[in-house]
């Protein structure tokens, strides 16, 4: 075996990827994956821990897997990570990008070791929390921020309640297309938290039915709001109301809660507004409706400019979108329906006075683009209709409510608020919130902070193979 080789993951056909609406990545083979997890050079500096937000120990689980001890790599790896089946198909895998064979060939593996682990060790454990405390904590929003944040706060012994006001929980996770993510992952992972003192109530919403200072009220001590950023930001061109006009997350939504309502059909011609990772999202989910049709993704800049990932660009080449650059949306068209769409061509300007590139239109060059569906994938922020300023929040690049203060406490004392650009980023988002929670309920009840304790209730760490490093870095 060449170490600085991968073991190949196997992927659908273009065809056949088009074709359903499924996963596309082969799971390892046993053999493969014991072959991938021997290459892991088992560094004494492990970047990839580091560059994890959430610090999973995957050169812990690289070496176990190497070893054939699954169940251990299953347990380790589900000792720090509550959402390990949705992670283990869906992580951006920050942990690769700072393998150290990067530099030297391809990383490891990592994330699909992490499904390897899942799949053939013993992965159906059950958290237990640790001695109950009094303290109830209520957490706004049931993304993985919300879910990290009750999961941790939960193992440490607090009564937690989840608020949630769609009717199902993962927050934008239920958006992740089903060739990136089966339907039931999320359920396999929190079949896992039945023993926890964890109550999720479905279909209320802060800002209506509650609000964080009424939760107080109520007698909960302290309130996470981790309502992440979930309404569509519009282009405010005309047409834009016309029927045959989705948002990216409503149509994602669709596409995975009801594909039955909107697959099948052919011929059509959509073209997708955006180039970030949703903006693909949409494109290849779109292109899996349009059998013997077209699917564009408009993009008012070049392809350098480009927020999505590699994988996801690659994917929607692969698949047939068609990325049509330096075109900037003026106009919708059509009376009854979308009928087209109307661009303006753009290029570079001078820099500005920061040297940063700008972009110019050029005069006279409207063109229309003919389609019958216009997908607008152009980012979220956050909905806080009914929230009081008093919280003044900030808020994070990507539209999130935050709080100001240390530990994300805003300016109302035991409300906090977070979210993150990403699932296990705002898992690492959601364990601080809850670290931060602890150490505030701690100091007011005169306990001494303590960490995390084990999640299946042990005092001792995972048998390591001789050889294993240990942490050489501490978060
Ligand atoms: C299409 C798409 C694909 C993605 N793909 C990936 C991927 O492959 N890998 C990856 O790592 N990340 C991916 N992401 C990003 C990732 O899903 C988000 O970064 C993450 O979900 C953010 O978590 P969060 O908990 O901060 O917010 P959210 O996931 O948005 O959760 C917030 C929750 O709060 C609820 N809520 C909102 N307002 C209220 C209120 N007033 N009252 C009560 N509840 C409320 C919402 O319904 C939601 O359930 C994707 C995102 C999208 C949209």
């Amino acid at each position: 075996m060449d170490r600085y080789e991968r073991v190949p993951i196997q992927e659908e056909s273009r065809e056949e990827r088009v074709r359903k609406f499924a996963l596309i990545d082969e799971p390892y083979s046993l053999e493969d994956a014991v072959l991938e997890g021997q290459r892991c050079l088992q560094c004494a500096m492990p970047y990839c821990i580091q560059g994890c937000p959430i610090t999973q120990d995957c050169r812990g689980y690289n070496i176990l897997v190497g070893e054939r001890d699954f169940d251990g790599a299953a347990r380790l790896t589900l000792r720090e990570n509550p959402l390990a089946t949705v992670l283990c198909k869906t992580c951006y895998h920050f942990c690769e990008d700072d393998c150290i064979m990067t530099g030297r060939g391809v990383p490891i593996a990592i994330r699909h070791l992490k499904r390897a682990a899942l799949d053939y060790g013993k992965s159906d454990l059950l958290y237990v929390p640790s001695k109950k405390k009094s303290e109830r904590i209520a957490i706004i929003g049931a993304g993985p921020a919300g879910l990290m944040a009750a999961w941790d706060l939960a193992i440490r012994g607090h009564p937690v309640t989840v608020f949630e006001h769609e009717p199902f929980l993962g927050g934008q996770i239920n958006t992740i297309p089903r060739y990136h993510l089966d339907p039931d992952d999320l359920d396999t992972d929190l079949a896992r938290w039945k023993n926890l003192d964890v109550t999720f109530v479905v279909g209320k919403r802060a800002g209506v039915d509650f609000t964080p200072k009424s939760l107080l009220e109520e007698g909960y001590e302290a309130v996470l709001v981790s309502i992440g950023a979930s309404k569509a930001r519009e282009l405010g061109i005309p047409g834009e109301q016309l029927p045959g006009v989705y948002h990216a997350l409503p149509f994602l939504l669709a596409m995975n809660k009801r594909p039955e309502g909107i697959f099948g059909r052919k011929g059509r011609k959509i073209v997708v507004i955006g180039a970030g990772d949703v903006a693909l999202d949409a494109a290849r989910s779109a292109r899996r409706l349009t059998s013997g049709g077209e699917v564009q993704l408009v993009y008012r800049r070049g392809p350098e400019d480009m927020k999505a990932t590699e994988e996801e660009k690659t994917g929607g080449q692969i698949e047939g979108v068609r990325y049509v650059f330096y075109r900037s949306p003026k106009a919708i068209l059509g009376s009854e329906h979308v009928e087209g769409l109307v661009v303006e061509r753009t290029e570079h300007g001078p820099p500005d006075a920061k040297g940063r590139r700008t972009l110019v239109s050029v005069p006279n060059s409207e063109e229309t683009i003919p389609c019958d569906m216009v997908i607008v994938a152009v980012g979220e922020v956050a909905d806080l209709s009914g929230f009081d300023k008093e919280y003044d929040f900030k808020f994070a690049s990507m539209g999130w409510p935050e709080g100001k203060k240390e530990g994300w406490m805003t300016d109302v004392e035991g409300v906090f608020a977070t979210g993150g650009r990403s699932v296990v980023h705002a898992m690492g988002a959601g364990e601080r919130a809850a670290a931060a929670i602890d150490a505030y309920l701690a100091k007011k009840h005169g306990r001494a902070p303590e960490p995390r304790p084990d999640p299946f209730g042990g005092s001792e760490p995972p048998k390591m193979p001789s050889g294993y490093g240990g942490a050489t870095w501490t978060p």
